[in-house]
């Protein structure tokens, strides 16, 4: 954790003093050894952008505590689970021991499942994205559920309608048809427990530690206003890579 804490610390120092380079260099040949921190599907990786970027839409202290402790946490006893049940991380996609999830403790699931939730929903959003989503994914959205909107609404009934603490999700399903569902704790598609399985495309925690500080009990408002944040171009290439996979 302090290691973690330690290298992002670092990452925002470097990318903060060098935040025009950024996008031109080949940043990794930057970073000394001793700094690297491999990617390492296992670990908490930094945040693609600072606690305050999604402003006004979530706050930053609510993305902070979510990052540095919710989060930090799914992936600390992911470890202390794959030490415990024997998964070589090294050799075993995060992937496939959700796949199999059934066959682990609840500790893993709840472990697995959050810490490869949280990665995803960092990623699938970002300050002042596309409003839309374009291509392939589109005329997938269209073809599935009518249009753009008819989808945000089936995906905020579901985030809306997720009792107590989950997820809500887009997600592919192995026939290449997309669906909309939604999942209880930190359990996710990808698990051989799901009521409806595939691969996530778009989730949205719907868990109040995501939201409260600032929206209190007005979960609708939170989804409502996360749309601000989607990041299309990232859930084209899931969708891109989903189906090249199939
Ligand atoms: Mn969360």
């Amino acid at each position: 954790m302090e290691s973690s804490n330690q290298s992002r610390r670092q990452f925002l120092t470097k990318t903060g003093k060098a935040g025009i380079a950024l996008a031109t260099l080949p940043i990794i040949t930057k970073i000394t050894p001793a700094s690297y921190v491999a990617v390492n599907e296992y670990q908490q990786q930094p945040l693609p952008y600072a606690y305050n970027a999604l402003e006004p839409y979530i706050d930053a202290l609510t993305m902070e505590i979510h990052y540095t402790k919710h989060a930090a946490t799914y992936a600390k006893n992911l470890a202390d689970a794959c030490v415990a049940e024997k998964v070589d991380t090294a050799s075993t996609n995060l992937v496939t021991v959700l796949n199999n999830i059934s066959k682990y403790s609840p500790k893993m699931r709840n472990n697995a499942g959050g810490h490869y939730n949280h990665e995803f929903f960092w990623q699938l959003m970002k300050p002042a994205p596309s409003v839309a989503p374009a291509g392939a994914l589109a005329d997938a959205i269209n073809k599935s559920f009518g249009s753009l909107a008819d989808f945000q609404k089936a995906f905020g009934e579901a985030a809306k309608t997720r009792f107590g603490s989950g997820w809500a999700w887009l997600l592919i399903k192995k026939d290449g048809s997309l669906a909309v569902s939604s999942t209880a704790n930190q359990d996710n598609p990808l698990m051989d427990i799901a009521e409806v399985q595939g691969t996530p495309l778009l989730g949205l925690d719907v868990w109040e530690h995501a939201y409260y500080l600032k929206y209190q009990n007005k979960r609708p408002d939170y989804i409502n206003n996360w749309w601000n944040l989607v990041n299309w171009e990232f859930v084209q290439k899931k969708y891109a890579e989903a189906i090249a996979n199939k």
